[in-house]
């Protein structure tokens, strides 16, 4: 290792963060190319289909690649996909040495690319900010190791721990800048999901909206056994360029003659039933095999507290407003029976605080037993 591998490679996870929610069912990845201490070039993967960020780095690194050094947020490709494998590009290039951030963690391939790039008489380091480059990609990893979505849970609550009041209104426990950091979160996820509760209660129309800067609209899930979403609800409105996706059990429509006119884009996924609640694993494999790499659960407290129960969430973001309810009777983050002992609660890891104003948020990954 070097000593300037860690700076160039945080610019190439730099660069990796501007394709962050676009890449889908692909990985974010950055690339830099360094010649005698500067950085020639540098691109990043844009979207599926698009080149691999090692190929828009190359694509103006003109005749400066020779002898040079490549960084590169996750092990290069070594496999013929929609495009030509960037190991081959690598050789061809004349770059000497390759630092790379993570190994692709897809078990088929991963250690492929580092090893004929070494093979072949390059220099290669592994594992320079790894910690960095998984996380940036801990959906992805998610998603080609167990075939399921990367989950993960946002909650706002009062200080005094509700979501809502006893008549259901939450509008508004965060402040403005809160509020845009989860527009955010949903610009960089496949798809929202909700419970039919949260429809029912709140009609959230769950788009984007970035302001300016058009956001890309998630896929939308509702979660409702008994497909009680009302035609007019806002998930169903088409003004959005994402689908709206309803599970529930109800087959067809053979029963209510009026959900024949759903409006196009809003797809019905008849799920197996498990007790009187949809099979919530079976769900997730299900939209894993529809490509959706990653979910933003929004609630309401009933499918929050039946996921968490279930162990499908992989990282919580929990708002905690400086507002006290100062009832016993208001909507709790998680509904339905919890533990009996302090022992049993779910603990998170990894851990960190940000402030959002008067604002703060705790964001943590489960501690499963
Ligand atoms: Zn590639």
């Amino acid at each position: 290792m070097e000593k300037n591998d860690t700076h160039f490679m945080k610019l190439a996870v730099k660069e990796a963060r501007k394709g962050l929610g676009r890449t889908s069912p692909n990985p974010a990845v950055g690339a830099v190319i360094v010649k005698e201490g500067r950085v020639v070039a540098s691109g990043f993967h844009k979207q599926a289909g698009m080149p691999h960020a090692e190929v828009e780095a190359f694509r103006k690194v003109g005749n400066r690649a020779p002898g040079a050094t490549l960084y590169v947020t996750l092990e290069p490709c070594n496999h013929h996909g929609k495009t030509p494998p960037c190991t081959e590009l690598i050789l061809k290039s004349g770059v000497k040495r390759v630092v790379v951030g993570m190994r692709d963690p897809n078990p088929l391939v991963t250690g492929g690319g580092c090893d004929y790039l070494e093979k072949k008489g390059l220099e290669v380091v592994t594992g320079i900010l790894e910690d960095e480059c998984i996380r940036l990609n801990e959906a992805f990893t998610k998603f080609i190791t167990t075939g399921r979505p990367f989950v993960i849970a946002k909650s706002a609550i009062t200080l005094d721990g509700w979501t809502a009041t006893s008549a259901h209104h939450s509008q508004w426990i965060t402040n403005e800048k809160s509020r845009h950091f989860v527009h955010r979160l949903r610009d960089r996820v496949d798809a929202v999901l909700m419970g039919i509760g949260t429809v029912l209660a709140d009609d959230p129309a769950m788009t984007a909206r970035l302001g300016a800067k058009k956001g890309k609209d998630p896929t939308r899930i509702v979660v409702d056994t008994n497909f009680r979403t009302p035609a007019g609800a806002k998930v169903m409105k088409h003004d959005s360029t994402a689908p709206t996706i309803i599970a529930t059990s109800v087959e067809g429509n053979r029963s209510r003659p009026d959900r024949g006119k759903h409006p196009k884009g809003v797809e019905t996924l008849v799920c197996p039933k498990q007790g009187d609640k949809l099979d919530l694993n079976w769900l997730m494999d299900k939209l894993g095999e529809m490509s959706i790499t990653s979910i933003l659960v929004e609630g309401g407290s009933m499918i929050l507290g039946a996921m968490i129960r279930a162990q499908l969430i992989d990282k919580f973001y929990v708002f905690i407003a400086p507002k006290i309810l100062g009832g016993g009777d208001g909507i709790p983050m998680a509904a339905g029976a919890g533990p009996k002992t302090m022992d049993d609660s779910l603990g998170l890891k990894d851990t960190s605080v940000r402030r959002f104003g008067d604002d703060v948020l705790i964001c943590g990954y489960p501690k499963y037993q």
